[in-house]
């Protein structure tokens, strides 16, 4: 008897940290999983701002955008892909939802829809942005949701984001678990037992699981960090000024805590407090409300406001801040203030003793590098010394070693990593089949 195919495609996070878009096809049923930018390919040909895509045909041209029938919507063809299950909001698995046919249903977990969406309210239109079109549809643990005879198992993983998920995928010749990016180490760890328990359970025929962290691997915890921040924070006599990613709801809790603890108020971007009002209505993801006596918002002197800033300045008057006060008083805050964000230090003048903290991972391509020489000619011009407190969203070595073992598939697909081998021979021992995978390869499964 001839058995139906099950195959698996991956047109990104190939040899790349980030945007996955992996293709699942059984029997006439076709998947996606994660439809990310890939900050790598898009760095090959473009250079922002005087050179950036103009269309979404050069984009495909260049391999950007992969070539799959029937899934774009500037492109005149008949609908050829059933559904698209995004793991989190980050733009790496994420963005390029933006081109896909409105007819394609978008499946996520809700916060990932909320930071999507609020994502969306606070940007200036984009072509790689662009999220209006799209119907998604939410999903949540324990649901199974049936794409023709193909069941997907949503399960909640730990992640620098929250609304993170795994999925265990029931085909016809196996079922496969793919990861998304996840960690055992962050603060809800117990999440992502959940899913490694559910998905060993399954007995599984295929892992496709992440490994972005294999060579600058540091073990630490969220609880370590914020522990770090109190302590910086009251030692510090000048103003602290924090650079971390706005989703990052853990971190945002960490210095929310260093702030209290030492009787300063935290003062966030209007776009993180735009993202943070929504979030807080979400009662499991327990951060503070925006109306907290500890929290304030940083209103840069601006000529013209969008829509949603003015919106947020008329419902939160009181918690408004602006940079000659937070300078004055710089011993009182703990400041938001990303790099791009680093001309509001002449309005600021942090006063001496002050210090900067960079709370995310340090920088990992030349163009990261350039900025982060830039970053220090910054702060040594206004006397600030750097602090680097961080723990990383994605699962360590050993870990993931761990993790694949109790999991323990026929076959595992590294992906979102740019060291195939190295994990490849670091498992060996696991007697697991490492698949070498390629780019845009047809993986047949029976
Ligand atoms: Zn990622
Ligand atoms: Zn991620």
């Amino acid at each position: 008897m001839v058995k139906e195919k099950t195959s698996l495609t991956f047109y990104g996070g190939v040899d790349e940290v980030g945007g996955n878009k992996i293709l699942l096809q059984d029997k006439d049923v076709k998947i996606l999983f994660d439809f990310g930018m890939s900050y790598n390919l898009r760095r090959k040909f473009y250079s922002d701002p005087f050179l950036s895509p103009k269309s979404e045909e050069s984009l495909k041209e260049l391999g950007i955008l992969p070539n799959i029938d029937g899934l774009y919507k500037f492109e005149d063809s008949k609908k050829q892909i059933d559904a698209v299950f995004i793991s989190h909001s980050h733009m790496d698995h994420s963005a390029y939802i933006s081109f896909l046919k409105d007819s394609i249903p978008i499946y996520c977990g809700e916060t990932t829809k909320t930071i999507l969406e609020a994502i969306s309210q606070t940007k200036p239109t984009n072509l790689e942005f662009n999220i209006n079109h799209l119907e998604f549809k939410i999903f949540r643990t324990g649901d199974e949701i049936k794409i023709g005879h193909v069941k997907v198992e949503p399960v909640h993983v730990d992640h620098s984001v929250p609304g993170a998920y795994g999925f265990i995928i029931h085909t016809t010749n196996g079922t496969i678990v793919y990861t998304g990016d996840f960690r055992t180490h962050g603060a809800k760890a117990k999440m992502t037992q959940d899913f490694v328990e559910r998905a060993s359970e399954t007995d599984p025929l295929v892992l496709i699981h992440e490994a972005t962290n294999l060579t600058n691997a540091h073990l630490s915890s969220e609880r370590e960090v914020e522990r770090k921040l109190i302590e910086i924070t009251r030692e510090t006599s000048g103003l602290v000024i924090a650079d971390f990613a706005r989703a990052d709801v853990d971190r945002f809790r960490s210095f929310y805590k260093a702030a209290k603890a030492n009787g300063r108020y935290l003062a966030i971007s209007m776009k993180q407090a735009f993202l943070i009002e929504k979030l807080a209505k979400d009662k499991h993801l327990k951060i503070p409300s925006l109306r907290d006596e500890n929290l304030k918002i940083f209103c840069k002197e601006k000529e013209r406001y969008y829509g949603w800033e003015k919106e947020l300045k008329e419902k939160f008057t009181d918690k408004m801040v602006d940079a000659e006060t937070i300078g004055k008083r710089g011993n009182k805050f703990i400041l938001t203030l990303s790099f791009y964000d680093f001309e509001e230090l002449f309005n600021i003048k942090p006063p001496s003793g002050s210090c900067y903290i960079l709370s995310a991972s340090e920088p990992f391509n030349e163009e990261m590098e350039i900025d982060f020489l830039k970053l220090k000619n910054w702060l040594e011009h206004f006397g600030m010394p750097q602090y680097h407190v961080h723990v990383s969203g994605h699962i360590l070595p050993l870990d993931l070693k761990r993790t694949i073992a109790e999991i323990s598939p026929k076959m595992a697909f590294p992906v979102h990593t740019e060291h195939q081998k190295l994990v490849a021979k670091f498992i060996e021992d696991l007697k697991i089949q490492t698949v070498e995978v390629k780019r845009e390869h047809e993986y047949v499964l029976r």
